[in-house]
């Protein structure tokens, strides 16, 4: 961040690591070493890499800063979700979800791109915070390694392994309002020299954002994309989303449609369902028109109640009644179990509350 003159090392990949650690009177090699103290065994701090000499330890250390992040807090839901707080150098609060998989031994981390969002839609809890700014790599990077490292000791795994194999960007905020950041901090990730995470274990969530998608055509790897599509019907849509009265649901599936065909990527589309809103039959029927011609996976998202934000989450017979309908239409679909909600984990429900802010310090 702007308030330290050092380098922030987690914005390196290994190429552009040698490359600088070379213009600084270093040898090349050493960028691996680094990045494997850093990456494979979780060690973050220069004096705690003991193959390097003395001299290198310090002055490694006054040329980088690894880890911007610091953990202020860390809930645990009755299902195993965890809520890392984490703070950063100018005292900004940022979240990150931590959801185990069915097994138990596969983790799923939820990340954030932005502190707070500007996007406002009207079901979700980050939306009223408001926007105040943008996540860097390097803060990006941190929430992933810290939160590694927190699970590989408690669960007393191999340091070399990584224990997330799936990474999610749902966290608080618009990845595609923090585009440059947030598929640079992918890049260095999947590097085999850095996290060395497939790019097909990453999924970025957008609310559409057109200019996004369209570049999104051109990152590197497999990387998939979301969709919080939430209704297909456009009026109805912008009640939920303020973007879609900027920008045209129509439009907006129209870039989607220019994505699969450059990428032939399958896309994800949520959908959250709120009850007596978009669970009749005239929105599976617009959702069967809307979306005609993409390949998608739709996840059906039962609401996350928000306090002070006028929605239902869905009962049973809603749920049923909607899955049973998607099936007449033949649209296969995915029901999706939020977690942690007990700890206001589940998706929608970041945002940095009073207590959040007091239990942590
Ligand atoms: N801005 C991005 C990523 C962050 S939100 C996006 O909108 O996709 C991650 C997911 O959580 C989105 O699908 C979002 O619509 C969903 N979400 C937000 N509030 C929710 C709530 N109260 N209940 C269930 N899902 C919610």
């Amino acid at each position: 961040m702007a308030n330290s003159l050092k380098n922030s090392l987690l914005e390196f990949d290994f190429e552009t690591l040698q490359n600088f650690l070379v213009t600084n009177g270093y040898p090349k090699y050493k960028a691996q070493t680094i990045l494997q103290w850093i990456y494979k065994r979780s060690v973050f701090d220069f004096q705690d890499m003991s193959d390097l000499s003395k001299k290198d330890r310090s002055s490694l250390g006054d040329l980088f800063d690894v880890i911007s992040l610091e953990q202020k807090n860390l809930q645990i839901s009755e299902d195993g979700t965890m809520k890392f707080l984490f703070r950063a150098k100018d005292g900004q609060n940022i979240e990150s979800v931590m959801i185990p998989n069915e097994d138990d031994s596969r983790y799923t981390l939820c990340v954030s791109s932005q502190v707070g969002c500007a996007l406002a839609c009207s079901f979700c809890a980050t939306g009223l915070m408001g926007f105040k700014r943008n996540l860097t790599i390097d803060e990006i990077i941190s929430q992933v390694l810290l939160v590694d490292k927190v699970i590989k000791d408690t669960h007393k795994l191999d340091p070399h392994d990584r224990a997330i194999d799936n990474i999610v960007y749902m966290g608080m905020g618009e990845p595609f309002l923090n585009y440059e950041a947030v598929t640079k901090s992918i890049e260095i990730l999947n590097d085999q020299k850095c996290f060395d995470i497939g790019t097909r274990r990453i999924t970025v969530s957008t609310v559409g954002i057109i200019e996004g998608i369209e570049k999104f055509v051109h990152a590197k790897g497999q990387i998939r994309l979301a969709l919080s599509l939430h209704a297909a019907n456009g009026e109805k849509r912008k009640k939920l989303m303020p973007i879609a009265r900027k920008e045209n649901t129509r439009q907006m599936l129209d870039s989607i449609r220019y994505y699969q065909q450059q990428t032939g990527r399958r896309i994800t589309i949520e959908y959250i369902l709120i009850e007596g809103f978009n669970n009749m039959e005239e929105d599976v029927l617009a959702l069967k028109h809307e979306l005609k011609s993409i390949k998608y996976n739709l996840n059906v998202i039962p609401l996350n109640p928000v306090a002070s934000l006028p929605y239902d989450a869905p009962s049973q017979t809603t749920i049923s009644d909607f899955t049973t309908r998607l099936k007449r239409h033949s649209i296969p679909f995915v029901l999706r179990v939020s977690k942690g909600r007990d700890i206001d984990a589940a998706c929608g429900q970041l945002a940095l509350r009073n207590q959040d802010i007091a239990s942590s310090d």
